[in-house]
């Protein structure tokens, strides 16, 4: 855990060295802490969502973290991106499968505590802020394994991935909840971003979906899909 650091606002891990400023949220030095204090201070969280799914979440709150989740299949486990505090001996799945390049969290010490292979789509692992983190498998387009399907969309970031298992919908910040609103996450091109929306829509037409996963909530499909039609039918 040697020259790890984690910024208290945002809870971006940093990897080797830190520099002045976090490379996320621009918080100065003195909001880091190392990664060996975050692991005294926090502790990773399970809330169960549905039959085999958990959301992970430091606790207490650790700055803009982003929910992760855990989800138990046949033969195997993974998660759907990672938290920013290391548990030692939580048990890191098989896989960690992220959406997208915001919130690695610390998957690097999950990685090497047990293993965990680290996958993530290839537009997303040329950014400068992950030069540091290492991934397994850097893969392109959709693809399905072990009952998970995933599908890039682009959009908030180029390599946007979101996932489907069984009935739950992982869908991390691709939209924020607004009151009684869903909208477009606005840190990225607004019409590509709006353009992805619609292939969410299209591909998850006439799915058996029933729960929402995202990365501050997690919400019955019915409640959000009616907030999802409203916002696609303001952007078409
Ligand atoms: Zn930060
Ligand atoms: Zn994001």
């Amino acid at each position: 855990m040697k020259g790890q650091y984690v910024c208290l606002v945002c809870g971006f891990n940093m990897i080797g060295h830190h520099p002045d400023n976090c490379p996320f949220c621009n918080a100065p030095k003195e909001k880091f802490i190392t990664s060996a204090e975050c692991s005294e201070s926090f502790i990773v969280k399970s809330t169960p969502v549905t039959d085999n799914v958990t959301c992970l979440r430091s606790e207490p709150e650790l700055g803009l973290e982003h929910s992760a989740y855990c989800v138990e299949a046949v033969g195997r486990s993974f998660w759907i991106d990672c938290p920013s505090s290391f548990t030692p001996g939580l048990g890191a799945p098989r896989s960690i499968l992220f959406t997208h390049h915001h919130f690695l969290g610390a998957s690097n010490l999950y990685r090497e505590e047990d293993g965990a292979k680290v996958y993530i789509h290839r537009a997303d692992s040329e950014h400068d802020i992950v030069k540091h983190h290492d991934f397994d498998t850097l893969f392109e387009g959709d693809f399905k394994a072990g009952g998970l399907e995933a599908y890039h969309i682009n959009g908030h970031t180029p390599g946007f991935t979101f996932y489907i298992h069984g009935e739950v919908l992982f869908i991390c910040d691709y939209l924020f909840q607004r009151e009684d609103k869903l909208v477009y996450n606005p840190y990225g091109p607004k019409e590509k971003t709006e353009e992805g929306g619609r292939m969410i829509a299209r591909i998850i037409k006439g799915r058996d979906i029933t729960m929402v996963c995202g990365f501050n909530y997690f919400e019955r499909y019915k409640t959000w899909r009616k907030k999802f039609d409203r916002l696609l039918a303001e952007t078409v």
